[in-house]
């Protein structure tokens, strides 16, 4: 079976990726790499729910080290930007490209990323990050728009099913919405 790396950003929206990918012939190895995600408690949070799931659905999962600090450098100057601007081209960068490195170092052709399965990204730009990201490191970028064929829907009502903690905002602490 081929093996895909799966970079995930928490358990939600891996949950149909995860099934889809196996579905479809691949062993996906599930990637946490997520410095954006602030603070800390939160990390924690959407990590103990992947952990959660993978023991549910029995794939492998690989935890980077939680550092912050890569996110703060790629954003400096960008703080104000809106969501799916240019803070976030950085933050797709940043993931990707070392999910891509990953790949390379675990002799594992593939990779892609759950966080097209969001309607708040857009996918021609995840798409662009992936392809750069496996030029950098020669393996190759599967460009599932994970959203399709009703993949965010599907992957809610997975969440629902596994009583998943669902996030109310993206990750960084320039996407936490005051609340009104
Ligand atoms: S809003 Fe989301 S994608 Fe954009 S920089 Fe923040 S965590 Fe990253």
């Amino acid at each position: 079976m081929q093996k895909v790396l799966l970079h995930a950003c928490c358990a939600v929206c891996c949950a149909y990726p995860v099934k889809l990918l196996k579905n479809e012939g691949f062993e996906p190895i599930v990637y946490f790499y997520n410095p954006n995600i602030y603070p800390q408690k939160e990390y924690e949070i959407r990590l103990y729910e992947l952990m959660e799931y993978s023991r549910k659905e029995n794939f492998e999962l690989i935890i980077e080290n939680y550092t912050p600090n890569d996110f703060e450098e790629i954003s400096k100057g960008l703080e104000n930007e809106p969501e799916k601007g240019a803070r976030c081209e950085k933050c797709y960068f940043l993931r990707l490209d070392k999910t891509a490195k990953k790949a390379k170092e675990l002799n594992i052709q593939n990779f892609t990323t759950t966080l097209s399965v969001s309607p708040h990204k857009i996918f021609q730009k995840i798409l662009k990050t992936g392809d750069l990201a496996a030029e950098n490191h020669n393996v190759k970028y599967l460009a599932y728009d994970f959203k399709k064929h009703d993949g965010f829907k599907i992957t809610q009502q997975i969440a629902r099913e596994n009583s998943m903690y669902k996030q109310t905002y993206c990750g960084c602490r320039y996407s936490i919405r005051p609340k009104i």
